[in-house]
Parts: structure tokens; sequence; C-alpha cells
């Protein structure tokens, strides 16, 4: 059978216990079988098993082995598309219901943190940082719509103020959200991981679902065993394949990636992040950093369409960090990766049914920390019988990508590159 390991990462040399579960190796029943073993499936099992459901996840690698194990790291609040949009596209008791939902997911991340004593260098404060002033505009205008949902954690920042918080001259200002934040990415996977262990849920790694039986009591099948359950949930997410052909119809992944430096000298980190926040500008193809626990600079950025890894990571990210912080021209880089994360056509989430008993979510394109901590639980509360929350989401419009699977890419693409242009001229 194949054994797939973590990729080579920083935070997978830095993981707290990396020791392997059994793969599945015996024919299983049990109330809810969880494709999937990143933030969503591992949020949606915890919940479900909080509320005394027995749930089995089957995982095609390693807890954590995809985005959630990969990630900036960075607690964004609201989703990849701002509540605004959301307004737009759903009807007005939908969109105020998800407005509502906008700030859960973070809270659900401390919460979680909290109780299951999860060691995951937990930081308060994000800083979104504007390069011209229509981006400073659309930031005051994000902080008077969150605020009409109730949210007054936002604080606008001057130039001379965003100074004050990241040592670099390239932005006009900011704004900081205080319940913003991060995380070592995989040992939050991980610590979450254990608490479904702790409440009696089984975790099987190098497990591949390859088949689904669609019955009455869908039977998931891996090379080597199955379970029959109730329900599924299915969070896969860009790592999914064609499993499901609906889903990937759909949606598209794409690559996105990161380095990490050496671990700097202690003055030279606290003069780059002086309050430790993390930071991620507001292009359209965006750069992300922050510090790491032992004060290595993380910096991501770029996207590839499609997902295909790039040959060269460093050649590609670390130019983006000296044009950020050109301090670091001697600082060496220790680890390079790159994960996959799921576009939708909307850039909103796709959450949903397929027959009665097949529920899934997916496609928080870029923005998934918080929103996969509240898909979870939204999965759970729908298969406790209480859908509302999860029916606001599920009425989001799912859109096929233009040109099918062969052009999805480069029609993406060409979009993509027109927003990055209007971000390079400033307007
Ligand atoms: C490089 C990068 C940086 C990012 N940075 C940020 C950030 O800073 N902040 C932020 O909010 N978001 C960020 N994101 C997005 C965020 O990480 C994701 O949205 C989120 O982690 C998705 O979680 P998930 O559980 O849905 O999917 P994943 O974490 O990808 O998990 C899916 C899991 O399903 C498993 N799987 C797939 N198919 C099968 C199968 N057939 N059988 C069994 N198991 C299967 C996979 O092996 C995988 O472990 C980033 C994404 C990337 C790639």
């Amino acid at each position: 059978m194949v054994h797939t390991a973590y990729p080579s990462s920083y935070y997978a040399a830095s993981a707290n216990c990396t020791s392997e579960r059994p793969s599945l190796r015996e024919a299983l029943e049990t109330d809810i079988c969880v494709i999937g073993a990143g933030y969503t499936g591992l949020s949606a099992a915890l919940s479900l098993l909080e509320a005394g459901f027995r749930v089995v996840v089957l995982e095609a690698a390693r807890v954590g082995f995809g985005a959630s194990g990969r990630n900036g790291g960075q607690i964004v609040n609201s989703y990849s598309r701002d509540i605004d949009v959301i307004e737009r596209s759903v009807g007005s008791a939908e969109a105020s219901m998800i407005g509502a939902m906008a700030f859960e997911g973070a809270r659900i991340i401390r919460e979680r943190v909290a109780r299951y004593h999860i060691d995951c260098d937990l930081k308060n404060g994000g800083v979104f940082a504007a390069f011209n002033a229509r981006q400073m505009r659309h930031l005051e205008s994000q902080k008077a719509l969150w605020q009409r949902h109730g949210y007054e954690e936002l604080q606008m920042l001057d130039q001379a103020q965003i100074q004050q918080v990241v040592a670099t001259n390239r932005y006009v200002g900011g704004v900081l959200d205080r319940m913003g934040g991060h995380i070592h990415p995989l040992n939050l996977a991980l610590g979450e991981a254990a608490g479904v262990e702790s409440l009696g849920g089984t975790i099987f790694e190098q497990s591949p679902v390859v088949n689904i039986e669609r019955t009455s009591s869908p039977v998931v099948r891996t090379p080597e065993g199955s379970v029959r359950a109730k329900f599924l949930v299915v969070a896969g997410n860009a790592y999914l394949g064609d499993l499901l052909p609906e889903l990937a119809a759909k949606s598209m992944p794409c690559g996105s990636q990161v380095i990490a430096t050496e671990p700097l000298d202690g003055d030279l980190a606290a003069s780059l992040l002086p309050q430790d926040y993390c930071v991620e500008d507001c292009n359209y193809l965006l750069d992300y950093y922050r510090l790491s626990a032992d004060k290595r600079l993380i910096y991501g950025g770029g996207v590839v369409y499609g997902a295909r890894d790039p040959d060269d990571i460093e050649a590609i990210i670390r130019p983006k960090m000296l044009k950020t912080f050109p301090q670091l021209a001697k600082a060496r880089i220790d680890y390079a990766w790159s994960g996959n994360f799921l576009l939708t056509l909307s850039r909103l989430p796709q959450m949903g049914r397929l027959d009665d008993n097949i529920y899934y979510s997916q496609g928080c394109s870029g923005h998934g920390v918080t929103y996969t901590h509240l898909a979870g639980k939204l999965l759970a509360e729908a298969l406790r019988g209480q859908a509302e929350r999860f029916d606001a989401f599920a009425s989001l419009p799912h859109y096929p990508f233009p040109g099918g699977r062969a052009f999805r890419v480069p029609l993406t693409a060409i979009g993509a590159a027109y927003y990055n242009l209007r971000d390079r001229l400033g307007f």
C-alpha cells in the first residue's frame, strides 16, 4: 500500500507529535464517517462526538496532511468574500444569519485550544495592510460592515501607525483585527485529532477512501477496509480528487507557497513585527507573513491555478519577502513548501448535501482557518437535525467554472492576471 508522509515543512519539523495512527484494515459500522482529517473533518468530528455520535475519521495520508497542516497560520475573521457580497447573493434572512456567524470560527478555535489544551503557539492580533488609497477605502468600509454585524475589534492604522507594527515602508496604512491572530497550523490539527480520540472517536491514517457506495446506509471503501455509516461527512477539500465528481466539477485546486527563514536574532525578529501580529496585504494575489514561536519569518504568497507544485519555491517567494523586508537579505531559508486550497468561481464556500446522507463542505478559497472550524460545527448541527444555519450556507449559489475542466485553469489565470494588474497600477 502507498504510504504518504508529511511534506517537508517547518510545521512537520516542529510538530508536537507525529506518531502514526493505524490504517483501516477491517469492516466497521458507525453513525458518522468523516472523510478527511483537516480542520473541516476534525471540527465536524469534535462537534459530533461532543453531541454523543459514534464517529470514524478516514484520512488518506496523515492528520493535517492537506492545507490545514501547511497554511500561513493566520486566523482571519469573516470569509474569503466579505459579508456584503454574501448579502447580495442570498435572501436577507440567510444573509443576516451568515453575517452573524462571520466571527464564530475564530471563537471556536480559541475554545478548542482551551478545552483540549492544544499547544499551538496561539497569538492574538492580525493586520490587513494597504498599498494605496483604494485599499484603505476598502478597509474603512470593511470596518463599518463588520461593525454593523456587532464586531468592534477593528482599529484603523494610518501610515505612521502601521510602521509601528510592521517594519516596512510599503504600506500607506491598514487595519488591526485584535481578534485575528496566528497559530502553528499543524499543531492545531494534531491537538484537535487528540481531542477527537479523547472523546472516543477513531482516526485511521493512510486510509484513502477510493469508493463510495451511495445507498440508504452508505459504505466507503479504502484499499483494505470499509465503513458503513448512517451519514458521511466529506471534508477532502482540494485533495479529494474525483471521488465525488459533482464536487470536483464546481471547484478548482490551487497551490500557494510558503517559506520559513532560519530562527532570527531576537532583536531583528522583534524589529520586524514588534507586537508579533500576523500580516496579510490587500492585493488580489496577496502576501501573508508572521513570526513563528522560534522567531523565524514565515512568508507566503503566490497562487498556482490547477495546483502544480513549482520547481523552486524559494525563487518565487524569497524576492517577495525581500521586497517587504530588505533587512532579511542575509537570512537563510530553512524550509520551502506548498499546499493546495480549493477555489470556487464566486470565492464563496460550498456547503450542502448529496443524496440525503452525504454532507460536505469545501472551497473556502484561501481563507479557511476560521471558516472550516465553523463549517465543522454547522455540519454537526445539521446532522443533529438543527439545519437552519447549515442551510443558510447551503443556499449560497454554486457555479461550475466556465470552460469546464479543460479551460478552468487558463481562464481563471487570465482573470487573476487582470486583478493583479489593477493592484500593481493601484486602482
Ligand atoms: C499554503 C496555504 C496557505 C494558507 N494560508 C491560510 C491562512 O493563513 N489563513 C487562512 O485562513 N487560510 C489559509 N489557507 C487555507 C486553509 O488552510 C484551508 O482553507 C483549510 O485548511 C482547509 O481545511 P480542510 O479541512 O477543508 O482541507 P484540508 O486541510 O486540505 O484537508 C483535507 C484532508 O482530506 C484528506 N482527503 C482527501 N481525499 C481523501 C480521501 N479520498 N480519503 C481520505 N482522506 C482524504 C486529505 O489528505 C487532507 O488531509 C491556506 C492554504 C494553503 C494551501
